[in-house]
């Protein structure tokens, strides 16, 4: 019998997506099973992992999970939390482009919190006061499948820019 045959599509053990330890595999199950998060099923079809308890999914690109979102506030948060991590180490953010796939959902909350659509905010949204793009549909590269956004940054940020007004 083939050996990876009996493991889930991720292998024998994979990290947990929520406390990073890594995690084995239930042997002839789709299964991973974290002693703090319990169980994680992989969906071999799409390759995806899917928390049992909260149905959050993931999918997996070089070696990190990205969840996948079907809230705009959870790529809000994670948009957030990027561009504070961002900030300390030493970076400002000019851009955020979001995953094509996220068009819609997060254009209907951009819809809603500008209800003017003919004013020059809704042709040129913003999020967290910065320009927001999409990933090319055209030519997409494998990854934007998978990832959420990236942020276009530039370095040297003066310590006294209050950042932080920005999310508030
Ligand atoms: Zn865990």
């Amino acid at each position: 019998m083939n050996l990876a045959l009996q493991y889930p599509v991720f292998g024998p053990e994979i990290i947990c997506p929520h406390c990073r330890q890594l995690i084995p595999a239930l042997t002839l199950t789709d299964t991973y099973l974290c002693n703090r998060h319990g169980a994680f099923e992989a969906d071999p079809k799409i390759k995806e992992l899917v928390h049992l308890p909260s149905s959050r999914r993931w999918r997996l690109w070089e070696e990190q999970w990205y969840r996948q979102h079907t809230h705009p506030d959870g790529i809000r948060f994670e948009i957030h939390e990027a561009l504070d991590a961002l900030y300390t180490e030493g970076y400002r953010a000019t851009k955020v482009i979001i995953a094509n796939r996220y068009r819609d959902l997060v254009s209907s909350y951009l819809g809603r919190s500008h209800p003017w659509r003919d004013s020059s905010e809704f042709k040129s949204p913003k999020l967290y006061g910065l320009p927001i793009g999409f990933s090319s549909e055209e030519n997409a590269e494998p990854q934007w499948e998978i990832i959420n956004f990236t942020l276009e940054k530039e370095p040297g940020v003066p310590r006294h820019y209050p950042y932080r007004f920005l999310f508030e």
